[in-house]
């Protein structure tokens, strides 16, 4: 909703919207997005579904995921080693080293080497 009209009052907590603002309209004007609030349980079954195609997903949607998780404390573990920590882009073809019981992995976008013990 970026219909000036339509900003309502932020102190005015509606049940089921959550108003989130953000300041990235180069006129410092105020934008209210509105997201649904949902329960732990569908935030976990929404990352897993996410995380079946994780290689054909774009850094903006895994960053969204990500703050999804977040906000719902909820941990990644495994699912973190499919994406590169600096650049969030997934592991398409990456180059995978095993030395002294290190697992290395360098991504093929950003060439950012991210280390796991075996
Ligand atoms: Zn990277």
């Amino acid at each position: 909703m970026e219909t000036p009209g339509l900003i309502p009052n932020p102190e005015v907590k509606h049940p089921v919207l959550v108003a989130v603002v953000s300041y990235k309209k180069p006129n410092h004007q105020a934008v209210f997005h509105f997201m649904k609030k949902i329960s732990k349980t569908e935030a976990r079954e929404h990352i897993s579904t996410f995380f079946q195609n994780i290689k054909n997903k774009s850094p903006e949607e895994i960053k969204k995921i990500k703050r999804l998780a977040m906000r719902h404390k909820i941990p990644l573990r495994e699912k973190r080693k499919n994406l590169c920590k600096k650049c969030l882009a997934p592991y398409k073809n990456p180059k995978i080293r095993i030395k002294k019981k290190t697992k290395t992995t360098t991504c093929e976008n950003c060439g950012c080497v991210a280390r796991y013990k075996i």
